[in-house]
Formats: C-alpha cells, structure tokens, sequence
C-alpha cells in the first residue's frame, strides 16, 4: 500500500491506531477459524464514528477492500482480511452511550462485548437475551453482523429480534441511520437487512439494542438419556405439548467428557444429556417442570436433576458454554460445525452423522442448540496425520449437505462468511444469489465492504456487479462459469 495512504490514515486515526509492522498484523490474520490466515496490509483502530467515516471515505476515493473486525472470535472466517486491504477494528469503540430502562432501551457502540450490555442493566432485572457462547469476548458489532444467537435464542429470538436500529457508515463513508427506538418504522425493514450481512454492507458505528427484564423464576432441568436419539425424542414432545422453554441444549457423550474435563459441571456419564430451562412466573413454571420430567422420563432419561441454587444452575451453563473451546482437551483440532435442519429429523441425522464418523473413522463431538435444530457437530482430528485435515473437511461439508437433504440451512448462527460461500450454490439457485447480490450492490456498488465473502464464484473480471449478465467469453463459449 502506498506510503502516503498509510500517512493519511495515520492523521485520522493518531500513530495508536494503525498497525503495520508484520509481527503485529498476525494478531489479526485470522479469527476464530484458524485455518485460513491472510495478512492485511494495515490494522486501523477508531475511537469514534468520525474517524471510521474518514477511513471507509479513502478505502472508496482509492478502491481499497476492508473488513470489519469485532473480537474476531467468528467461526466462518467473517473477519478473515482481504490481501490488498485494511482491517477496520471496532474494539475501540467500545462505550454504553445510554441506557434507557423505561423504555427498554440500550445504545451502544459496536465494540461493546455482549455481557457487558447485561452486566450495565441486571440491578434492574434486566438482560440482554442473545447469549452466545461467547458472550464474555465478542462484540456486539460482530453480534449485528452474524445475527448471532445462543441458548436462550428459542424463547427470546436472535439477534435481529433485539436491534431496533443502526447507525452505519455505509461504503461509501456516508453515515445512515437504519430503523430507530420505536418499534416499527415505516418503509423497508433495513435494519432487518442489515442484521446478519456480515460486514458486506458497511460498518455499524451505533446499535440501538431492546433490553428484556428478568422472569419471576428461572429453573434448569438436567436429563441423561442413553442416547441422543432418545434426547432428541424428548425434545420433540416437549415442543409438541405446547410449551416454550427459554433454552434446550443437548450434548452428547463425547461433548460430556470434554466439558467434565475443562470445567467440571458435574453432569452425568451419559449418550445424550438435555438442559432445559423454563422461566416464567414461579406457579406456571413449577408446573411446567413436572410436566418436562414425565416426558423426559416417558423417552427414557434414567436421571433427572433440577439445579436447585443460583450457583448449580451457572454450573450446568458453564460446562455447555465452554464445551467448544474444551474439545481442545480430547483432540489436538476440531472443526467446528453449525447447521439447521427441521428438529423432527434430529434422530435421523444425528444416527446418520454417527453412520459418518464411523465409516471414515473420525470422532465427532455434539453439542448444540436443540430446540432450534441447530446442530454444531464438532469434527476431531489430527493436522499431523496426513489427510485428516482434507477428510475431517469433507466430512464436515457432508453433514451441511445432509442437512439441506433434510431442508434445512447450511448455517444457524455463525454466519457463511470464507467458510461456506462455496455451499451457498447448494442453498440456493442463481437467481436468489442474483437478488442478494443486486441488495448488495445497492450498498456497496464498488465491492469494497469485505468483499470475496458469502458469495460463491467469484465473478469474471469485466463483468459488472449487478444484475447477472453473460461475460462476452462466456456467451462466446470460451470461457465457462462454474
Ligand atoms: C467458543 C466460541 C463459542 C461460540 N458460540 C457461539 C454461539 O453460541 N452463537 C453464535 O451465534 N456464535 C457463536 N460463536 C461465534 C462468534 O462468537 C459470533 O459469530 C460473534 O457474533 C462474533 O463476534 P465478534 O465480535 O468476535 O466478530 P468478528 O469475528 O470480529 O466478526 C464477525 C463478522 O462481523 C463483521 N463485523 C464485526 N464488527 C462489525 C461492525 N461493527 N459492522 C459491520 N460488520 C462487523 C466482520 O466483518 C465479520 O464478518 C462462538 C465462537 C467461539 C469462539
């Protein structure tokens, strides 16, 4: 990059907020998927919507790509850097502007971690419902961007459900506000489109989030099943019988031992384990608790415990929120999966995924979000045995594609970002990619705004972004589009 765009960068963001030198530059090579790294050319740091204006304004006078960059803890390589870019960092703007109980309302800058928003409203009763796994580290720029989502998402509702507007500096470093603090404003729902664009559509300086207060009572339910198939069972009749629970969670054996062995949450030695939460006014929750154990029982489960104080119940949620970065502690690698399918197949993909893991010898961990169908398998392997990787890979694909086999989605929550663009033709015919990208080339004309994401293939050269038309090689058959 030339040295006099690097010298105006460091006029809008002071010598503190640029990262050049190589050594540097590899903190931000990656995010949460580590296997695929690319250098930026600079690292920029904002502390303020002003300075992320001027930036993203000489990215666009110059034709330089950037990306947006939370806490990094993506898992589709979201955040990954473009070659010939900038990395934009939000983790400096990192403020609450206001806080609005009456209303329900938080404003915050985009750098703000997630349990931070809760930690500022809980002496009030209050949260805020999205909870990642990640909560204590990622952003909620990040958070906006992926429309992420988490235990207590079946009741609450994802991201999007909780932002109710944007400020945004649009890619072309002009500033938009999208959506606002009432509830439905009138005109197209772009804070809605935004949520969940994961960065190709400009940066979020300001989120306007919704806060929920606490219910009367709040009660979890652990269940051992002997396997997840039974779990799964259970999961279907308590969603059948009616009832809403803020959370249910399954994990399987393997995902047992490798949270028992990070955190020690005491949970049974079982094939399928179900925590299931309820919250609500205490009559209608104790009721609502006889009611899960009859049909955990009816589908099987040989134990059932209620978690019976405050500090039990953050116990049995540690072990499931740690249970990703455990794996570590029964496999040197793992890929870290995340599919949707309808939750009535749960018992026929979960057997199918374990017909997988045995026919190509793999280990494969569940723990996930199984009131929304929302499947993480976690594929173990080995890099320093040849060819793991590439089949640990290949099994991993597999199982998204059984998943859109069963109807499902090729991401729940963690976004489709370097990862997964290539499964998106298997999602979806061309012309819905064609509509997506026309929504995007309405924010981001020049393709500027983490390009090279979501999208599969990338387009020929001369071919203008837009509505698809035929590359002259194409339409004179020499070259093909695959
Ligand atoms: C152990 C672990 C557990 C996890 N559990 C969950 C889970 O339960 N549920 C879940 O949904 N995810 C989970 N994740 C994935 C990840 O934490 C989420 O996707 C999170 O929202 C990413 O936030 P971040 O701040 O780290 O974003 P980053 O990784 O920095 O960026 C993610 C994407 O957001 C874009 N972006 C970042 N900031 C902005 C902004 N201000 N404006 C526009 N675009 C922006 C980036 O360009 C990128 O595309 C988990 C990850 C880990 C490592």
């Amino acid at each position: 990059m030339k040295s006099q765009i690097l010298e105006e960068f460091r006029v809008i963001v002071g010598e503190r907020g640029i990262i050049t030198s190589t050594e540097e530059l590899h903190t931000y090579e990656c995010d949460g998927l580590t296997n695929f790294r690319v250098l930026p050319q600079a690292v920029l740091l904002p502390t303020e919507t002003a300075q992320v204006q001027a930036i993203v304004r000489v990215c666009h006078r110059e034709g330089i790509p950037f990306v947006a960059r939370g806490s990094g803890t993506g898992l589709s390589g979201g955040a990954l850097p473009v070659r010939d870019g900038v990395v934009i960092s939000l983790a400096r703007m990192n403020r609450i502007l206001e806080v609005d109980f009456e209303n329900a309302r938080v404003v915050v800058e985009p750098g703000v971690i997630n349990l931070d928003v809760t930690s500022r409203v809980q002496s009030k009763q209050y949260f805020y419902a999205p909870d990642p796994s990640s909560q204590s580290v990622c952003s909620i720029g990040g958070n906006v961007a992926e429309n992420s989502g988490g235990a207590h998402c079946l009741k609450y509702g994802f991201t999007t459900t909780h932002v109710l507007g944007l400020e945004v500096v649009l890619p072309d470093g002009s500033l938009a506000h999208l959506g606002g603090k009432t509830l439905d404003t009138p005109g197209y729902d772009l804070a809605g489109v935004f949520v969940g664009s994961e960065g190709t559509l400009g940066i979020a300086t300001k989120v306007i989030l919704r806060i929920v207060k606490r219910a009367e009572c709040v009660r979890t339910l652990l269940a051992a099943f002997p396997s997840t198939n039974e779990a799964g069972a259970a999961v279907s009749d308590i969603i059948a019988a009616g009832m809403l629970p803020a959370a249910i969670e399954m994990m399987d054996n393997l995902a047992i031992q490798a949270a028992e062995a990070a955190v020690r949450a005491n949970y049974p030695d079982c094939g399928g384990l179900l925590l299931v939460e309820l919250d609500g006014p205490n009559a209608e929750v104790e009721s609502l608790m006889k009611h899960v154990d009859e049909l955990c029982r009816k589908n099987g489960a040989w134990e059932i415990r209620v978690a019976q104080t405050e500090s039990e119940r953050a116990l049995v949620w540690k072990g499931r929120k740690a249970a990703f970065a455990a794996m570590g502690r029964i496999s040197p690698n793992y890929i870290v999966q995340d599919g949707v399918i309808p939750r009535t197949a749960l018992p026929r993909i979960m057997s199918e995924i374990a017909r997988l893991s045995e026919e190509t010898g793999l280990r494969v961990a569940n723990v996930f979000h199984a009131g929304d169908g929302n499947l993480h398998p976690l594929v173990l392997y080995d890099r320093h045995i040849a060819g793991q990787e590439k089949a640990a890979e290949a099994l991993s694909y597999r199982i998204l594609e059984l998943c859109l086999e069963a109807g499902g989605s090729i991401t729940g929550e963690h976004g489709v970002g370097e990862e997964k663009k290539a499964m998106m033709a298997k999602m979806f015919a061309e012309p819905d990619l064609e509509t997506m990208q026309r929504v995007r080339c309405a924010f981001d004309p020049k393709q500027l705004s983490n390009p090279t994401k979501v999208f599969p293939t990338p387009r020929l050269c001369g071919e203008r972004p837009g509505e698809y038309v035929p590359h002259p090689l194409e339409s004179a058959g020499i070259a093909e589009r695959f």
